[in-house]
């Protein structure tokens, strides 16, 4: 059997790229029979029948699965924001950040438009806010400024860009992958989303050994959640103080003695985190 990785799904039919190239797949009647589904993102072994078409025969275990988009094995989250147009959400990227945690992938955050004029005092913020948490890069998909770094810090790697409208996703992939034509801008959220809905998800390929999921049209990723009630400890930020509260199940709000409410009151945990 042939190893591959399923990079496109479309009715029945799995796109799986191998060492030896392309093969059209149908999945074996068993994975229907158990109720699986295969997925783009998915690692398969497969038989090849001839030069172009083959069967998925086995799914490894995945990583992390999602239903909207979806797709499985998202190994890092490109969250990306923008300095200006539209301003920096850090409720929308916190959401985001969490949803890579919960998921087991890593995060990168990318900062775009960083060409902006007037933009100093949102890199200092975000910088002070961030920068220690992950690996933070100001880019811009206009000048091409720092798409080298933040293009290291996606090789070998499965990524899927996740941000809200209009923070230049689109823009970035298509810096970053000459052949991709992703539609830029334009387009209202909704739209856009509804084209990338009723279209099937793809991974991109680059030349700098990282594969990006088509997913610049989803602004939300459903499917992965903690498997226990606590969300705190998926802030980074927050893990040193876990435990040091009066209660053990502190909800860090109106509890006495709540070691996270005083970290966020001496400025050790930032204001916009604690609030997320
Ligand atoms: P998406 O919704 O996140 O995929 O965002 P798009 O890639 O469609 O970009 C939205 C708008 O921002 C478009 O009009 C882009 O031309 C613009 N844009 C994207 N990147 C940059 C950048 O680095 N600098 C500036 N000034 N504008 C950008
Ligand atoms: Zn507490």
């Amino acid at each position: 059997m042939t190893k591959g990785i399923i990079v496109k799904g479309i009715s029945g039919f799995y796109y799986v790229k191998t060492a030896d190239g392309t093969f059209q797949c149908r999945a074996r009647g068993i994975f229907k029979k158990d109720g699986i589904t295969p997925l783009v993102g998915d690692h398969v072994l497969i038989t090849i029948q001839d030069e172009e078409e083959g069967v998925v025969e086995e799914i490894a275990k995945r990583r992390n699965v999602f239903v909207r988009p979806p797709i499985a094995n998202i190994d890092a989250f490109v969250c990306v924001i923008s300095v200006k147009d539209p301003a920096p959400n850090k409720e929308i990227l916190d959401r985001f950040l969490f949803t890579a945690e919960t998921g087991g992938a890593e995060a990168l955050i990318l900062i775009n438009k960083a060409d902006l004029p007037g933009i100093e005092v949102f890199r200092k913020e975000l910088d002070r806010i961030y920068g220690s948490l992950y690996p933070t890069v100001f880019v811009s998909a206009r000048t091409g400024a720092n798409l080298d770094q933040a293009q290291t810090l996606m090789q070998g790697k499965t990524v899927a860009f996740a941000g809200p409208s209009g923070v230049g996703k689109s823009s970035l992939i298509n810096r970053m992958i000459p052949g991709a034509c992703l539609e830029t801008g334009g387009l209202s959220g909704k739209t856009r989303r509804g084209r990338h809905t009723t279209r099937h998800v793809e991974i991109l390929q680059t030349d700098f050994d990282a594969r990006i999921f088509d997913t610049p049209g989803y602004t939300s990723f459903d499917g992965v959640m903690p498997e226990e009630g606590r969300p705190d400890r998926y802030f980074p930020d927050l893990v040193p103080f876990l435990g040091m509260c009066r209660f053990d199940n502190c909800r860090h709000l109106d509890e006495p003695d709540c070691a996270v409410k005083s970290a966020a009151a001496e400025g050790r945990i930032a204001a916009s985190r604690y609030e997320s």
